[in-house]
């Protein structure tokens, strides 16, 4: 219709741009690999990103080809964010905590062109790359100061020669806001890890919805430490949204330990954090162990798992931090529910109020929910009825990268995998897991690779892995095990059996052996009675 608003696209790009102009002075700082303290401004930064732009393209990368990253919280892994997008290329941020296999065949199927790595993963590229089929130029992620004097790498390449080599006078390009930005591999299902791709129109909208105020609540007066990887579902939209409203941010490169994270959030009087509750347990630590208090952080944004209720009291009671517990999945870019109050819950007594942030919190506009029983029927919002969650918006992922594990949609629904309840008032409370992984410290362990190695023991007739509960890692794997007859196998030979064959953090914490697993009628494996009937099984030490 004539005199309709205009049809401008929402591109990655327009974040940066609108940062330099608006807000050129303000500040990114990052610790870094080689062990010291960066620090720039928006300005800077949109300037490196345009000469990087160039440097990409001189090396051949082309719209929609992608370009591999294994790279901490820094300012050159922010760089490649905008640049790699910008030019229409695609950035796939590998998770360098996966056992090496994965990383080979993450690298392979993305057909990554370009793989740009921190110093700390030299020795594992040095390990990859024979088998890195598509993978053209290795750079290094540092200057050349810095640069090994031997590697076994094909041509490696310096970043910041590269950098050298180019001036910062680029325009962006437009293209079609559909256009794939950005690839990140979950392991949160069962078989190989699948690729779940962004777009520039849904992570500009999934910014949008991160900075509201009963979402991550992002200004202009925050500084902003993502502790989460920019690995793990880009840093739960940070870069982006912190762009977008000209946050300070500050990247803590690979030093995530208490102490570290103190000292960084006080040194640049940091008001905003986010991460995984592992994170903030040893942050915990640290604090009641030197008898320390914060100065400027304000609020923390706790996810990725269940936030225990104790953290949420003690950062509140104890630190005067407000905390968000927000739920999300790689696949939905990755927010889906944020715990932040309505007027009537704020004004309840502290223990009901605490209740209520104990959730996992409410809806962000872009993301609808339902819950579904079996047959799929639609469940109440009453708190107590709890089925499978199911989710729908803009920035949720409508299938896999090349259709891998084909069409996962339920009549145009994603299925999370989660099970959960929704209260009246919209706020979501998961229960439980469907989908048959461990989550451990934040990132997946997948219970079927793991039973797979017990079953090809000699010894064993039967295995399940399920998640039990542990203090620091929240989940830890259990190998539930049952013998063939007459044969014998110790606990610990059964755990040697894993050595070599897996990644060291995947390392099952314990086995129990019993005469027979639970089946359901259909003769699968029942996890749900499994759980049960261990639901007083502790780990040892835990
Ligand atoms: P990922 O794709 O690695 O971010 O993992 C997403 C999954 O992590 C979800 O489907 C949940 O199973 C789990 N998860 C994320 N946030 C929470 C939370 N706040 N509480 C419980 N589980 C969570």
């Amino acid at each position: 219709m004539q005199g309709l608003m205009m049809d401008v696209p929402l591109l990655i790009t327009d974040l940066i741009r609108f940062a330099e102009r608006n807000h050129g002075d303000t500040e990114i700082v990052s610790k870094t690999v080689e062990g010291g303290l960066h620090r720039y401004t928006y300005r800077e930064a949109h300037a490196r990103a345009r000469r990087l732009a160039k440097v990409l393209h001189a090396l051949g990368v082309k719209l929609g080809d992608r370009v591999g990253t294994l790279a901490w919280n820094g300012y050159r892994h922010y760089e490649l964010y905008y640049a790699i997008s910008g030019i229409g290329a695609v950035i796939n941020t590998i998770n360098p905590r996966l056992f090496p296999d994965q990383i080979t065949y993450i690298s392979n199927h993305a057909e990554n062109q370009v793989l740009c790595f921190d110093l700390s993963f030299m020795p594992l590229v040095e390990k990859l790359a024979p088998q890195l089929k598509s993978v053209k130029h290795y750079v290094l992620l540092t200057d050349r100061a810095h640069m090994p004097a031997q590697t076994s790498i094909p041509k490696l390449k310096c970043y910041e020669d590269l950098m050298d080599q180019q001036d910062d006078r680029f325009e962006w390009p437009s293209f079609d806001e559909r256009t794939a930005a950005a690839l990140c591999y979950t392991s949160g299902t069962t078989g190989n890890p699948k690729g779940v791709l962004f777009g520039h129109r849904s992570t500009v909208l999934h910014a949008y919805g991160a900075a509201l105020p009963d979402a991550l609540n992002l200004s202009a007066l925050d500084a902003v430490l993502p502790v989460v990887p920019m690995f793990h579902a880009n840093a739960w939209s940070l870069p982006y949204a912190c762009t977008m409203v000209g946050a300070k941010m500050v990247f803590p490169g690979p030093h995530l330990d208490g102490k570290s994270v103190y000292e960084l959030i006080e040194q640049e009087k940091v008001t905003l954090s986010a991460g995984v509750p592992t994170v903030w347990l040893m942050l915990l630590q640290h604090l009641a162990a030197n008898k320390v208090k914060f100065s400027t952080l304000k609020r923390t944004v706790i996810g990725g798992s269940a936030c225990p209720p104790a953290m949420i009291r003690t950062f509140q009671d104890d630190y005067g931090v407000t905390v968000f517990h927000a739920w999300g999945m790689t696949e939905m870019s990755p927010l889906g529910t944020v715990g932040s109050l309505k007027t009537k819950q704020a004004q309840l007594p502290k223990d009901q109020r605490y209740a209520v942030q104990a959730k996992q919190g409410r809806g962000i506009f872009g993301v609808e929910m339902k819950i579904v029983d079996e047959g799929g029927k639609e469940l109440p919002w009453d708190g107590k009825a709890f089925g499978d969650l199911l989710v729908k918006g803009p920035w949720i992922a409508s299938g896999y990268m090349k259709s891998e594990g084909g069409d996962p949609l339920k009549d145009g629904w994603f299925p999370t995998g989660d099970v959960a309840t929704i209260d009246a008032e919209g706020y979501l409370q998961i229960t439980d897991r469907s989908k048959d992984v461990i989550k451990s410290g934040g990132e997946w362990i997948s219970s079927i690779d793991l039973e797979n190695i017990a079953v090809a023991h000699p010894a064993i007739q039967e295995a399940a892995v399920i998640g039990v509960k542990h203090p620091k890692w929240d989940e830890r794997p259990l190998v539930v095990a049952v013998k063939k007859a007459g044969q014998e196998v110790t606990r610990d030979e059964l755990l040697k059996f894993y050595e070599g064959k897996i990644a060291k953090w995947w390392m099952p914490d314990d086995v129990v052996f019993v005469p027979e697993l639970p089946h359901t009628a259909t003769g699968k494996l029942s996890k749900l009675t499994l759980r049960q009937q261990l639901k007083d099984y502790r780990l040892p030490g835990a």
